[in-house]
């Protein structure tokens, strides 16, 4: 249960029960997020919770209770459930923007034994996932169908000079994905991960500490233009800044991090005009990416069993959010016991 800032206690709860249309899981194995640090940190979250909760939103598992009316499902089935579900009902919904309906069902609580799926994600974004894959894997689910959601709206062309900031699990999913098809520069704090940057693919990393004039060595890099397309993965405002700064004429950039509330970014105007230059803000996923995050993760195409530094039981929680604000840890695959 996440009581507040910094405040997450293991406690003993009653066994959840599926009502209609839901269904309950044993967690094989729930993923830790830059998302939870963040919510832990700030002891709360504008659309996703409200303490007191119970807390976690990536895992795996097998099913243990079905509720009246849940079709197509069994008992023993292994599956993952996203986080959220859309309504399908409204405004947005109608016009296929399922990431910005009003109304997404959330569920928290995946660091636990049990989770109760709501229906409209049974529905819609409960998958089933192949034996041979493991929980931990099959719980990056989530996170993974929020980057091919945000390279979905990145206009990223094969041969791109992609800059990427910030090297935590949502940058180094994107490094994984797009350094297939394109050159990627990754930016990040931390050497162990920029190691894991390379492994999965980035042409060059940089650890700011030691270079901080991002868009300087950018602009060097290509030919004085900047990047073709360039990714913000850190959720901070003077970032957001530095990543329009090493954007060449023309250029996308996608200003993924969700910063705190409330704070703003300066964009130089002539810039912004005369360079012809695409801001987008990209938000969490949709049910169509869910789909192919999954079969990517089945693919077993990409190591993205990189971004798990530890696995750990569930009696650890405590600690291991510790270790992730240390920064000692990318993600780390809890388990039940
Ligand atoms: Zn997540
Ligand atoms: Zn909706």
């Amino acid at each position: 249960m996440l009581y507040g800032q910094e405040d997450l206690r293991l406690e003993e709860v009653a066994d959840p029960t599926p009502a209609a249309g839901e269904v309950v899981i044993q967690v094989g194995a729930a993923t830790t997020c830059g998302t939870d640090l963040k919510v832990w940190r700030r002891g709360g979250h504008a659309k996703m919770l409200k303490p007191p909760t119970l807390f976690g939103h990536e895992a795996a598992g097998q099913i243990v209770a079905l509720g009246a009316g849940v079709q197509g499902w069994q008992v023993g089935d292994r599956i993952v459930a996203n986080n959220s579900a859309p309504c399908t009902q409204c405004f947005f919904c109608q016009r296929q923007e399922y990431s910005l309906c009003p109304n997404l069902t959330w569920n928290n609580g995946t660091f636990a034994k049990y989770l109760k799926i709501p229906a409209p994600i049974v529905q819609q974004n409960m998958l089933r996932i192949p034996d041979e894959l493991p929980w931990e894997l099959a719980a990056m689910t989530e996170p993974l169908a929020c980057v091919l959601h945000g390279i979905g709206r990145s206009q990223v062309k094969e041969s791109d000079r992609v800059v990427i900031l910030g090297d935590g699990a949502i940058g180094l999913m994107f490094v994984a994905v797009l350094a297939e098809k394109t050159e990627v520069l990754l930016w990040g704090g931390n050497d162990h991960r920029l190691v894991i940057g390379k492994k999965l693919g980035a042409a060059q990393t940089f650890n700011y500490h030691q270079i901080p004039d991002i868009p300087g060595v950018v602009k060097e890099l290509t030919d004085g233009w900047g990047a073709d397309v360039v990714i913000e993965a850190t959720g901070v405002p003077s970032v957001w800044e530095n990543a329009i700064a090493c954007a060449r004429p023309g250029a996308t950039v996608n200003l993924f991090g969700g910063c705190p509330r409330d704070t703003t970014i300066s964009v130089n105007t002539e810039q912004l005009h005369y360079s012809e230059l695409t801001l987008k803000g990209v938000f969490h996923n949709t049910p169509e990416y869910v789909r192919t995050a999954l079969s990517l993760l089945a693919s077993r195409q990409i190591p993205f069993e990189l971004l798990i530094s530890e696995h750990r039981p569930l009696s650890d929680l405590e600690q291991v959010f510790n270790d992730m604000k240390a920064r000692k840890v990318i993600k780390v695959a809890l388990t039940p016991c």
